[in-house]
């Protein structure tokens, strides 16, 4: 049994374009001290702040030992129960990415869950494997074989996502188990980094700052800074190092618009061969008797098929401003005349996700010359705002 110890470092930033930071971190600080958390808040006037807050908050409650998944419930449960509470937070929801760390069958193991596409990354010798797959429109579209990763890392609507906290009453939440060692490195993170920095970066970030988790989480915020910083930008990165006497206590240390929580007390008994504590740590439900790495089924863990999420598409999250389901209006082609569209631009699978809504009796040739380019790129719209180009759009 390995002793081992956890080192983490959160940095979350507004970035360069958003005046609100809707995402929100856990590092360390609820009752189980290796549970880290990103959520990434959506929904207008602050409400994006209130739905990332609370799935935080919700699972700083989790206990050593307990069910993830019903924390997540929990969760989802409670950012509900506010919006229909209040008219401006209607509509509010989050995603939500964790990781916490524990015991099976004697070996040290990683359980990540997460809803929607703030994800969970593992850096072990040298090379960053993803642990989640994002709920969200371009990556069903990747895994249905219609868009490769390059296309979607550039789409147009790849921050659409079809699952969040806060969207329905039942939640599906994807949840994996790795083993871990020492030397392992934890990236959690929102979107905010990964639309704007590369895998590639980030895995380079990663493998060039080794030794302390602070250093490559400043590097990694200040990338997608550099890249433009459209979004919040949140990362956790979470050392697994072999266990040594207690550090000097750390230094305070505050920059900028930029929150950080360091240090948190090393998860005491884990990694320590006290058996009874160990017992607590073991996840519920965890029967299997060793070996971990493989998704586990069944339990606590909820596997949608693939494809019915693409029919649950709740959410549509455009830049610069998060809207709800609210914006699906878009602008196509039908037999040479412009015909408005409610829904999504997309047929994945055979699942129609729109509807013909109003035709123009334009042909594209009679629209003015700066709705030519949104017609093409399929554009999303609030109702409002495709009334209002209705009006404009003849030349
Ligand atoms: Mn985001």
């Amino acid at each position: 049994m390995p002793y081992l110890e956890l080192e983490p470092f959160g940095l979350t930033d507004a970035g360069k374009v958003r005046k609100n930071n809707e995402d929100a971190m856990l590092v360390g600080d609820g009752r189980d001290e290796t549970l880290f958390a990103v959520a990434d808040g959506i929904g207008g006037f602050e409400a994006g702040e209130v739905a990332s807050r609370i799935a935080v908050d919700a699972l700083k409650e989790l206990e050593p030992g307990g069910s993830f998944e019903s924390a997540i419930r929990e969760a989802n449960r409670r950012i509900l129960a506010a919006a229909r509470g209040d008219e401006r937070l209607n509509g509010m929801g989050t995603t939500v990415v964790a990781v916490r760390f524990a015991e099976s069958g004697g070996d040290p193991v990683a359980e990540v869950a997460h809803v929607g596409d703030s994800r969970a990354y593992v850096l072990r010798g040298g090379r960053l494997r993803p642990i989640t797959e994002d709920h969200s429109l371009v990556a069903e579209l990747v895994r249905s074989g219609d868009l490769t990763r390059a296309q979607a890392a550039e789409h147009p609507q790849k921050n659409l996502i079809t699952r969040a906290l806060g969207a329905e009453d039942e939640v599906n939440i994807d949840t994996e188990v790795i083993p871990i060692e020492a030397g392992d490195r934890i990236l959690l993170c929102s979107d905010g980094l990964t639309d704007m920095v590369p895998e590639t970066r980030v895995a380079e970030i990663l493998l060039e700052s080794a030794g302390d988790p602070e250093t490559p989480a400043r590097r990694l915020v200040s990338a997608a800074l550099d890249a433009g910083g459209s979004d919040n930008v949140t990362v956790v990165v979470v050392d697994v190092k072999r266990h040594e006497p207690p550090p000097p206590p750390p230094r305070e240390d505050r920059s900028g618009g930029t929150r950080e929580m360091r240090a948190v007390p090393r998860p005491e008994g884990w990694g320590e061969s006290r058996p009874s504590r160990r017992e607590a740590r073991r996840p519920k439900g965890s029967r299997r008797p060793s070996g971990s790495g493989k998704r586990r089924r069944g339990g606590w863990i909820t596997r949608i098929v693939r494809g019915l999420a693409l029919v649950l598409v709740v959410v549509v999250a455009l830049t610069p401003a998060y809207l709800w389901a609210g914006s699906r209006y878009f602008l196509d082609l039908e037999s040479g005349e412009v015909v408005v569209y409610r829904g999504l631009p997309y047929a994945p699978m055979g699942i129609e996700l729109n509807e013909e809504w109003r035709r123009t009796e334009l042909e594209i040739s009679e629209v003015k010359e700066p709705y030519r380019e949104r017609i093409r790129d399929n554009r999303l719209y609030t109702q409002e705002e495709i009334v209002a180009i209705l009006r404009d759009l003849r030349k």
